[in-house]
């Protein structure tokens, strides 16, 4: 027996739909990469988005195929996705921060058909495409003439039904950053991407309503710009973009637009913060700052709850859509201390209704929510991944569980806390290190920038952590001095048996630290202590 309600598939398009409708005028502000601004509204992506719709059409594409962008974050990009979804296209986000090799392997992987690119990646597009063997169309953002996006649209007169079907069609492809192995594709749905953006509005997640204006320092290219174009779309929010990634501008754009949501990874406010110190601009406006895609540091979270935002720490994976949990605050929030609170919000968070999470052991026990039990985390639910694309088999277990690859414990009251990527953790005499927490202990020592900690062959205890760590400018701050401030924050037998200072440090190509390499580079690191 059927129940008695509407058949009313949850397709993407319809998200872009009520925006135009309910928040036509709400304004998306780009910041272009030569320096000039625009400004456009949701009733005014809307109709790009149908004009872009009609042009594929004509250019031959079909409901499946992979329509990619390779592309900062600005209002052509976000018109660009619902047009592609909007026809029955799958919209392929490429990260042109990743090396030729994987852009090769990725675009030909996944058979895109059209590129849509920025200006700035022309070399990149002209080194490349010899060897993308699907892409048969080639249209610039911001380039002019009838190949340029605005040239393309405007032979259309954006009268468009977009294409309908069942809600588990496909929509999305992201790949995996790939540190290890090929990238390997994730291709969300549009039943899995509505869901989840109805639950990434809410206050314990990305909280956002109509009265948001968010400026996505997540760039589009990575893991869906975590829903913000699709959870904006639904709240009706304003949205600022910028095509540079120049804290100077990004704080400017903050206080010229009022911005009160603002999203990225960590490194993002490293260089605020060397922004804010030179110059004593701050951002004032605001209220929501979401971190996530690495563990944020405490001494980050408390210098960003100073200056009246709430912090909300997320951890997710493309795998995931990306959302997994994001710390949001507890009913009894406003009793605890600031320490107390600063301990909550470096956690990962609550587990949100739509994902349910378990940490299991090496056999697959699940263990107990005690704050202390550490195992392998693994996650399931709607907006979770099953299968790669194109793979032969699931990733999944019988259960549906995914394994993520974090190493985490969650806490009594429900907290979930990741303490390393399960490649990562140091392992000393049978016990494990958290190189993330020793690494954020480090960039709350004063004149450390940033650091990294590695595990290093040690004859007796296996492996012992070595940290590399990158000075403030101007700071001459020494091991002792480093290792007197872990000292208190981590065990002693935590503490790196070496520290060495180095000029910069790897990132992947969505910012995280690259501990493949630096573990490749020190290979044959032998420690002073073993020397
Ligand atoms: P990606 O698919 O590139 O977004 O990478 C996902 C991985 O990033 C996760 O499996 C975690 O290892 C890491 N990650 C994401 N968010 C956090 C966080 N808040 N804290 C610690 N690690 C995180």
């Amino acid at each position: 027996m059927l129940g008695g309600m509407q058949d009313f598939e949850l397709r993407v398009p319809r998200l872009l739909d009520h925006a135009a409708r309910e928040h036509g005028g709400r304004e998306i502000v780009t910041y272009w990469a030569d320096g000039h601004e625009t400004r456009t509204s949701w009733a005014g992506i809307a109709r790009d988005a149908k004009k872009l719709a009609q042009a594929l059409v004509k250019m031959g594409m079909n409901p499946g195929d992979r329509i990619a962008t390779l592309a900062m974050n600005h209002s052509r990009h976000l018109a660009a996705w619902y047009g592609a979804i909007g026809m029955g296209g799958v919209i392929h986000t490429l990260n042109p921060r990743l090396f030729d090799e994987q852009l090769v392997y990725i675009a030909n992987h996944a058979e895109d058909r059209v590129l849509l690119y920025d200006k700035q990646f022309q070399p990149l597009v002209d080194r490349l495409k010899s060897q993308w063997t699907s892409i048969e169309q080639y249209i610039c953002f911001d380039g002019e003439g009838p190949t340029s996006f605005e040239g393309i649209i405007a032979l259309e007169d954006g009268h468009y039904q977009w294409h309908e079907g069942p809600e588990r069609d496909p929509c999305m492809l992201c790949y995996t950053s790939g540190t290890t192995g090929n990238p390997k594709g994730v291709l969300y749905e549009h039943r899995s991407t509505m869901i989840h953006a109805m639950a990434g509005v809410s206050p314990w997640l990305l909280n956002i309503s109509s009265q948001a204006v968010i400026l996505p320092v997540v760039p589009m290219f990575h893991a869906a710009a975590w829903g913000l174009p699709f959870a904006g779309a639904l709240s009706g929010a304003k949205f600022v973009y910028a095509c540079v990634n120049d804290a100077a501008v990004l704080c400017r754009l903050m206080n010229q637009e009022k911005v009160t949501h603002s999203a990225g990874v960590p490194t993002v406010w490293l260089s605020m913060f060397q922004h804010i110190d030179a110059t004593g601009e701050a951002p004032r406006y605001l209220k929501q700052v979401t971190i996530g895609g690495s563990a944020a540091p405490r001494a980050m979270i408390e210098r960003i709850m100073g200056m009246g935002a709430r912090v909300a720490h997320l951890w997710g994976m493309t795998e995931t859509s990306p959302i997994g949990t994001a710390g949001a605050p507890p009913p009894h929030w406003d009793e605890l201390s600031l320490g107390e609170q600063l301990d909550m919000v470096c956690k990962q968070g609550q587990i949100p209704f739509g994902v349910e999470l378990r940490v299991v052991d090496d056999d697959d026990v699940e263990q107990p929510r005690d704050g202390a039990s550490s195992g392998r985390l693994q996650i399931r639910g709607p907006w979770v991944i099953k299968r790669y694309f194109k793979a032969e088999a699931d990733c999944v277990d019988a259960e549906n569980w995914f394994d993520t690859g974090d190493v985490a414990v969650i806490h009594p009251d429900g907290t979930m806390q990741i303490t390393d990527r399960a490649k990562d953790v140091i392992k000393s005499g049978g016990e494990w290190i958290s190189s993330v927490d020793l690494e954020n202990a480090a960039v709350g020592c004063p004149g450390v920038a940033e650091a990294a900690a590695i595990g290093i062959y040690h004859p007796k205890w296996d492996e012992r952590p070595l940290l590399l760590v990158v000075r403030k400018a101007g700071s001459d701050v020494s091991p002792a001095e480093i290792n007197a401030h872990l000292a208190a924050h981590v065990a002693k037998w935590w503490l790196p048996d070496e520290i060495l200072f180095v000029d910069d440090l790897p990132h992947t190509a969505t910012g995280k630290l690259l501990k493949t390499a630096l573990r490749a580079q020190y290979k044959d690191h032998r420690l002073a202590s073993v020397a």
